[in-house]
């Protein structure tokens, strides 16, 4: 578990202003949802995080250690990117040892324990052995999270998990990510445009709008008492 502490976040590209100013502090263990429209600064926010993308001003601080300068696979924390990304041509159990191994330097057969106990974790061990291709959109979507488990990070951002599986799956996997994280003790970071994600998986929500947070607060509070139209506006309307 580590705790994040953003501290006025801003990144432009070119004249378009991604995040303007963001402060969030997400504490150990938490969940917290990062919820807005398209083009609202949610992936580049995980991105910064992440250390993917560095921000023009503001800091990121992991347990309160600046994370200015270190670079990605260096950093306590696993992305799961909202289009899997696997590598087509490797199998999952490649899929998943490949940063265990590369980025972490862990021996071929630790990184294979840990690819087995998270994957036996998560019911997927059948999957192992299977190609990107050879798997449904939920199977992909359950090696992706556990590449990123694999990691043992104490800090887990998902960027928009659930998007492209089907109504049903969708709902499956939204209980099963937020159970999943709780059970490893990671500090969960979540982007999603659907507000029924937010509700069902954050123990808060930060409202994101042009790269500024409109609101953040317990589900509960936001559905009560949203702080500004746009947020009565967003969390109002229907799925
Ligand atoms: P979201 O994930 O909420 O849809 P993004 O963080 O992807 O939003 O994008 C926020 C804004 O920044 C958008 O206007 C997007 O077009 C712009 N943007 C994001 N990444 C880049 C990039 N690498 N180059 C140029 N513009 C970008
Ligand atoms: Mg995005």
């Amino acid at each position: 578990m580590t705790r994040v502490d953003l501290t006025a976040i801003s990144k432009s590209f070119g004249s378009v202003k991604a995040l303007d100013g963001i402060d969030l502090t997400v504490e150990d263990g938490e969940n917290v949802a990062i919820l807005g429209p398209s083009g609202s600064g949610k992936s580049t926010l995980l991105r910064v995080i992440a250390g993917l993308e560095e921000p023009d001003a503001g800091d990121v601080a992991f347990d309160g250690v600046s994370q200015s300068g270190i670079p990605p696979h260096k950093r306590d924390a696993a992305i799961v990117f909202q289009h899997f990304a696997l590598y087509p041509h490797l199998s999952s159990l490649e899929n998943i040892t490949l940063g265990l191994r590369h980025g972490l330097g862990l021996p071929k057969k630790e990184a294979e324990q840990r690819a087995h106990e998270i994957a036996g974790r998560m019911q997927v061990e059948h999957l192992l052995g299977r190609k990107p291709k050879e798997m449904s959109g939920g199977q992909r979507q359950r090696i992706a999270l556990a590449r990123a488990l694999a990691r043992r990070s104490g800090i887990v951002l998902l960027d928009e998990p659930l998007s492209g599986l089907d109504a049903q799956l969708h709902a499956v996997l939204r209980l099963e990510i937020a159970s999943l994280l709780r059970s490893v003790g990671a500090t969960g970071i979540n982007v999603t445009h659907d507000q029924l994600d937010a509700m069902a998986m954050a123990d808060r929500i930060a409202v994101i709008h042009e790269g500024r947070i409109e609101q953040l607060g317990t589900p509960d509070e936001l559905y009560a008492v949203p702080g500004t139209l746009f947020v009565a506006s967003f969390i109002g309307s229907p799925p």
